[in-house]
């Protein structure tokens, strides 16, 4: 490369933080987080905020919760905004990495609140997604507890009003409306879980339905159709909530579900190994997965919009979770092994999960909090400039 070809390479350095255990513990939200923010903004390091989380929230109102909530917990006067660009919510890789190819399919959408989840997927330019709990809604037969949960009564045989006596107009109000005719059903392309379902048992039963076949109404199985893909955005299996001990999250979820899908399968005398190929394509998405840590590279260039050739890049994951966020990094630096330009740093914080003398992951650094972070991303990119 010539003389002139070299003085245009930079070196690139950004930050993805977690959110959970490091800018908030609980409820609680740190007072550090407004200066750390200050801090990156004004050496002008790109960053991004990244959660396993989302609640079905879009990014712009995560934002700009978090913009409100950080200046607030540190009495601030002047907040660091906090723009949709900047958050990577669990599922948010799917508006570019997924929606295209599926903006016209049907699409099942599994997540609540519903009203939420529906928004989000609306804003990827997912026009055709259904909702597990309407999919259900609308053909009654899916869930058989539903109308009986509705109803208050029991879902045996003897208490459930017979379809003759639906006609004669003695069913009870809140029953739900008929199914539609599977003549009529256009098939599911695709299965998106995208946060935690309040009604297990429903999510459950319409995606094992639509795993087994894209016209689940007409056809038990569809031994032609290839496996159908199904996404989950979050692969951890407990969190913390306000309970003393963890609750099952979304990788409980899919426990349960392959489980559930397995013994469908079988029951339906499908080989072994055709189980085995529909079961691998389950895809995982969030922290610590190679997908997600592509899109926070991506949307980090994305932010430091700088022109030339890349020297070096240097990419900070600020975590409290070594098996998570650490692990992520550690992940991301075999993958990026020979290209000898993109390194991850894990840097680790005392804040949240992670609890001294834990195996730390091979962090770069273990950090009291969120600021004593920034300053240590800060004095060791000074050693490079
Ligand atoms: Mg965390």
């Amino acid at each position: 490369m010539s003389k002139r070809g070299r003085e245009e390479e930079f070196s690139r350095s950004c930050i993805a933080f977690d959110i959970d255990g490091v800018f908030k513990y609980g409820r609680e939200w740190s007072k550090d987080g407004h200066k750390a923010l200050e801090k990156v903004t004004k050496a002008g390091m790109p960053f991004v905020f990244v959660t396993n989380g989302g609640g079905g929230l879009t990014e712009a109102a995560y934002g700009s919760s978090m913009t409100t909530k950080i200046a607030g917990a540190a009495n601030a006067d002047k907040p660091t905004v906090i723009g949709p660009e900047r958050m990577v919510l669990s599922y948010t890789p799917w508006k570019t990495m997924l929606a295209n190819d599926l903006a016209d399919s049907r699409v099942l959408l599994i997540g609540d609140p519903r009203e939420k989840v529906l928004e989000v997927a609306h804003s990827y330019g997912l026009t055709y997604a259904t909702h597990y709990q309407d999919y259900a809604i609308k053909n009654d037969t899916i869930n058989p507890f539903r109308a009986a949960k509705a109803g208050g009564t029991s879902h045996t045989a003897v208490a459930v009003a017979s379809a003759k006596e639906s006609f004669s107009g003695k069913a009870k109000a809140g029953t739900p409306g008929r199914a539609a005719s599977p003549a009529a059903e256009v098939p599911f392309a695709a299965i998106l879980v995208m946060c935690d379902p309040y009604e297990w048992y429903e999510a459950h039963q319409a995606a094992v339905d639509v795993l087994c076949s894209p016209t689940p109404l007409s056809l038990e199985y569809d031994a032609h159709a290839p496996p159908m893909p199904i996404h989950f955005s979050n692969p951890d299996v407990l969190w913390k909530s306000e309970h003393p001990f963890p609750r099952f999250g979304q990788g409980a979820f899919k426990l349960a579900l392959r489980a559930l899908y397995t013994e469908r399968l079988r029951f339906l005398r499908v080989p072994a190994e055709t189980i085995d190929e529909r079961i691998a394509a389950f895809k995982q998405w969030g922290k610590p997965t190679e997908s997600t840590f592509r899109f926070l590279e991506a949307r980090l260039r994305e932010l430091s919009p700088k022109p030339g050739p890349v020297k070096a890049e240097r990419f900070y994951m600020v975590g409290d979770n070594p098996t998570s966020d650490i692990e992520g990094a550690r992940r991301a630096n075999i993958h990026h092994r020979k290209d000898g330009t993109t390194t991850w740093q894990g840097v680790l914080v005392r804040t949240g999960v992670y609890k001294e003398g834990d195996e730390t992951n091979g962090a770069a650094s273990v950090c009291d909090g969120v600021a004593e972070a920034v300053d240590y991303i800060l004095q060791r990119e000074a050693t490079f400039s």
